[in-house]
């Protein structure tokens, strides 16, 4: 596979070059592969469909194709998911893909297993480390912590902003020894990913540390994430005849969105054949996507603290693939979207457990909310005419392709639930009175020591602490 620049299409490079520089520093524009091949026919129309494993495998090797051999990919595979997503029926119409149950109970693991083992591969030959920098919003340190911790030759660096996160987050980012550390920046989300993106353009610092990303601009972990969609829509389709009784249901993917490279996996897999008739794109009041889908204009701004807080990004880095592959009408005909205030979380966390009895985290209540408002009536609505106010919670005024199937009950929200709700206890005590229950690698966290090690939000002082700490 030839892989391009979303900011200059004459560039070509491999795989192995794309994952390991993370991003072009040339342009500062993001790797994209210049195709996203169809799987055959044989293998989507499969009934019952494929495991999330063969899966993965044949949706990978293209992408790897030339460099990575079959056999060292299923090793990769088999190495990076001992566990798989789960699909939940919520209602005759609803599913919940659950993408927590791997080691930091969010669905980050995904990606960053598939990364830490294609940049293991890839270093083999060289002599010196990889230093990995990390901005974290949340979710994504750990899963990069967890999935490189002990991995030979590579070495991580997690920036996140201090106060801004959970106990349970910190304390799952900040609890590593040996290859894998955390710096709190006193500062947002977004100062840390200006400290990591300053630091990647910095030539001087190059020339002692050979740097990397890991964030979801990496491409290594955006195509995994891809594997889930299929799998879901895969396993949707063929239940929909028997579940929903349904024979050709508009599968609507409905992910909780920050800084878009969860959505941006779920275009890759439509593009690679998987039966997904759209995407709900949902948000807290970071709605820099939903404004650019209801108006037309894109308008990045600082990120606001929301209860959902893996998604509190204000300048969504994918937007930036997204906007190289398709205009905004293309995106238009896709998406509904939608977005809620901290109040609106709280709510969504009680009507889905009132609704459904299921405990629901906040980022996915967001997810299950928007579905719940599209399908009782609030997608009729806009089909009627409605014109929603794009600045107050809610769907935004946009009409979708699939949007005709919501009224006649023949689409199927399939939801993201992104993270563990035992993750957020606090905010889901707070909206139904109980605990969620807490998986026991997460209490094991709990226990261990803090490490992280404070930092201001200074570029030359980061780069002093990277260069005095760092082996080179
Ligand atoms: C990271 C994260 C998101 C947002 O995913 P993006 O790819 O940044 O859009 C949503 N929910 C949780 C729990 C996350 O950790």
């Amino acid at each position: 596979m030839i892989y391009t620049d979303t900011r200059d299409k004459s560039v070509k490079t491999t795989f192995k070059n794309a994952v390991m520089s993370g991003m072009n520093q040339a342009t500062g524009g993001l790797y994209i592969p210049v195709e996203f091949p169809k799987l055959d026919s044989s293998f989507l129309e499969k009934d019952p469909s494929p495991s999330f494993r063969d899966i993965a495998f044949n949706m990978a090797k293209p992408f790897v194709e030339g460099e990575i051999p079959d056999e060292d990919l299923a090793a990769i595979i088999q190495d990076a998911y001992p566990f798989s997503p789960k699909l939940t029926p919520l209602d005759s119409t609803t599913y919940v893909l659950e993408l927590f149950h791997g080691p930091t109970c969010a669905f980050k693991d995904f990606g960053a297993r598939f990364m830490a083992r294609t940049m293991s591969y890839f270093n083999k030959s060289e002599g010196t480390p990889l230093h990995i920098l990390v901005a974290t919003s949340g979710d994504t340190g750990s899963a990069v912590g967890s999935a490189f911790h002990g991995v030979p030759g590579l070495d991580v660096t997690i920036l996140y902003p201090e106060g801004k996160i959970s106990k349970i987050q910190e304390k799952q980012l900040s609890t590593f020894t040996g290859n894998v550390r955390a710096l709190k920046v006193k500062g947002t989300f977004d100062d840390c990913q200006k400290l990591v993106k300053t630091a990647f353009t910095d030539e001087d610092l190059r020339k002692t540390l050979r740097l990397s990303s890991a964030n979801s601009i990496n491409i290594a972990r955006l195509l995994p994430q891809s594997f889930y969609y299929m799998y879901a829509s895969l396993l949707v389709k063929n239940r929909a005849k028997l579940d929903n009784k349904i024979t050709d249901p508009a599968i609507v993917m409905v992910v909780p969105s920050g800084n878009f490279g969860n959505l941006t996996s779920g275009l890759i897999a439509k593009e690679m054949g998987a039966p997904i008739a759209g995407f709900t794109a949902a948000t807290n009041s970071n709605r820099t996507i939903p404004d650019w889908i209801a108006t037309g204009n894109y308008n990045a701004r600082p990120s606001v603290e929301t209860l959902a807080n893996a998604m509190d990004v204000g300048t969504p880095s994918n937007y930036e693939r997204i906007s190289a592959i398709y205009n905004l009408e293309d995106v238009r005909k896709m998406f509904a979207s939608y977005w809620t205030d901290n109040e609106g979380i709280v709510n969504a966390i009680k009507n889905c457990f009132d609704k459904t009895g299921y405990i629901i985290d906040p980022h996915g209540a967001i997810g299950y909310q928007a579905w719940d408002d599209i399908k009782n009536g609030g997608m009729e609505r806009l089909i009627n005419g409605d014109k929603p106010d794009y600045t107050k919670p809610g769907l935004t005024a946009n009409i979708p392709e699939w949007a005709g199937k919501v009224p006649s009950k023949e689409s199927i929200g399939v939801i993201l639930e992104t993270a563990s709700p035992a993750k957020f206890g606090q905010t889901v005590v707070d909206a139904i009175g109980r605990e969620p229950p807490i998986p026991q690698r997460l209490e094991e966290v709990m226990r261990l020591p803090d490490m992280a090690v404070p930092m201001e939000n200074d570029y030359q002082q980061f780069k002093a602490w990277l260069l005095a700490n760092l082996e080179k």
